[in-house]
C-alpha cells in the first residue's frame, strides 16, 4: 500500500491510509460520502473536501479507479490493487456494486471504424459495462 504510494511519489497521510485501506478491503465501488462514514470514527480529523481531494490525486496517479453511476456519481474502487496494470475496462453489477476487471477490448475495430469513416485517430478510450453479476443473476432466479 505504501510502496503504491511511493511509486506515484504521494507521501503517505493518515488520511491516505485509512482511504487506500477502506477501498482496498472493499470488492464494490464506494462514494466520497462512503468512505467519509467509514473513516470518521477512526480518523476524526477528516472532511469531505480532503477526501475529495485526496481521490482525485489517487485516480491521476492510477491508483485507484472511477466508475459513473446510473445518476452520474463518481464512485471509487482499488483499481490498481484489484485489477493489475494491465489495459482493462471495468463490469460493474448495477445490484450489489460489484467492480471486476474486463481484459477483452473492442478498440481495434473502433480505431478502425474512426479511421475509416470519420479519418479521424483515436488516441484514448473510456467505457464502462454495466449489468448483473453471476451471484446477483443467481440470487433473482430462487427469488
Ligand atoms: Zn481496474
Ligand atoms: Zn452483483
Ligand atoms: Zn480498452
Amino acid at each position: 500500500m505504501s510502496t503504491l504510494l511511493k511509486q506515484h511519489r504521494l507521501k503517505m497521510t493518515t488520511l491516505r491510509h485509512y482511504l487506500l485501506g477502506v477501498l482496498q478491503q472493499s470488492s464494490g465501488h464506494l462514494s466520497p460520502e462512503d468512505l467519509y462514514r467509514e473513516i470518521k470514527s477512526t480518523c476524526p480529523s477528516a472532511s469531505l473536501s480532503a477526501i475529495y481531494r485526496n481521490l482525485d490525486e489517487f485516480v491521476r496517479a492510477g491508483i485507484i479507479g472511477v466508475i459513473e453511476t446510473d445518476d452520474r456519481q463518481r464512485h471509487y474502487f482499488a483499481c490498481a490493487s484489484h485489477c493489475g496494470t494491465q489495459h482493462h475496462h471495468h463490469f460493474v453489477c448495477i445490484e450489489c456494486k460489484a467492480v471486476t476487471p474486463v481484459f477483452q477490448c473492442v478498440s481495434e475495430a473502433m480505431a478502425d471504424h474512426v479511421s475509416s469513416e470519420l479519418h479521424g485517430k483515436v488516441l484514448s478510450h473510456f467505457f464502462q459495462i454495466n449489468g448483473l453479476c453471476q451471484p446477483c443473476i443467481s440470487q433473482d432466479e430462487t427469488r
